[in-house]
């Protein structure tokens, strides 16, 4: 059965020595061996919070990966260079990386392919904006967000990849999907994957929710049916706060 999973994105937060003490106070502190705890600090932290993790069960995840695979893309950081240092997950078109840093679609795709390819777990985000709810767009949005971003991507390797339903309007502004409409939109999402993979696969792929999920508010939403588990801002940056969230399955 597919995996309850919790997962950290510190997003562009910390410095790299602040950022090494939170990754020993969550290894410290995390003892539940029921759901999979991963973090994802920025770049410059990599290598040294994978010391920190080694012979931990967090795992480490970066928040970005370069299409290509290696060669002349001044800025960019590659599969290899993420694997070489015991990354194993890497997020993919966040919604920030869409809005700020004009990711579409199909850059997503080919980000997914590369990170499939090196045998990394893509924590792939998907979500509508303020305006597409209220136009009662969400299924619309997302599906086409799946239908771009998995279009090559195989049955065998559609359950090496997470999920990670984030309604734009809920991510970092306080305001949370109810558990309703998010178990609504969760379902939709595995109905997709249903269709597109069969029932099996659909089954065993984990769908996490996030925006604004607090230790406050997790144990609801987790409690859903197709809710596996959540994609965590802001409250990633405690540690406290980010176990609590993982203790509430
Ligand atoms: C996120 O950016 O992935 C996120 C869910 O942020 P927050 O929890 O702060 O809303």
């Amino acid at each position: 059965m597919r995996k309850n999973i919790v997962a950290g994105n510190w997003k562009m937060n910390t410095l790299p020595s602040e950022g090494v003490t939170l990754a020993q106070e969550i290894v410290k502190n995390f003892k539940d061996n029921a759901v999979e705890l991963i973090i994802a600090p920025p770049f410059t932290h990599l290598s040294e919070v994978s010391k920190v993790l080694s012979g931990s069960a967090v795992k480490l995840s970066s928040q970005n990966i370069a299409k290509e695979l290696k060669g002349a893309y001044t800025g960019e950081v590659s599969g290899e260079m993420l694997k070489d240092i015991s990354v194993t997950h890497c997020i993919i078109g966040h919604s920030e990386r869409r809005t700020y840093y004009g990711e579409t679609d199909e850059i997503i795709a080919e980000k997914i392919q590369t990170a499939l390819g090196l045998g990394l777990t893509p924590i792939f985000c998907i979500g509508e904006n303020l305006e597409e709810r209220k136009a009662e767009k969400h299924f619309e949005v997302v599906e086409k967000q799946l239908q771009i971003a998995l279009e090559n991507v195989k049955s065998d390797d559609i359950t090496s990849i997470i999920v990670a339903y984030e309604p734009v309007w809920a991510i970092g502004t306080g305001l949370t999907a109810t558990p309703e409409q998010a178990q609504e939109i969760h379902a939709h999402i595995r109905a997709f994957l249903k269709q597109k993979y069969g029932e099996d696969k659909a089954e065993n792929i984990s769908i996490l929710y996030g925006g604004s999920c607090k230790p406050d508010n997790a144990k609801m939403l987790f409690a859903q049916k197709d809710i596996d588990g959540g994609l965590i801002g802001g409250a990633a940056l405690k540690s406290d706060d980010f176990l609590k969230i993982a203790a509430s399955f």
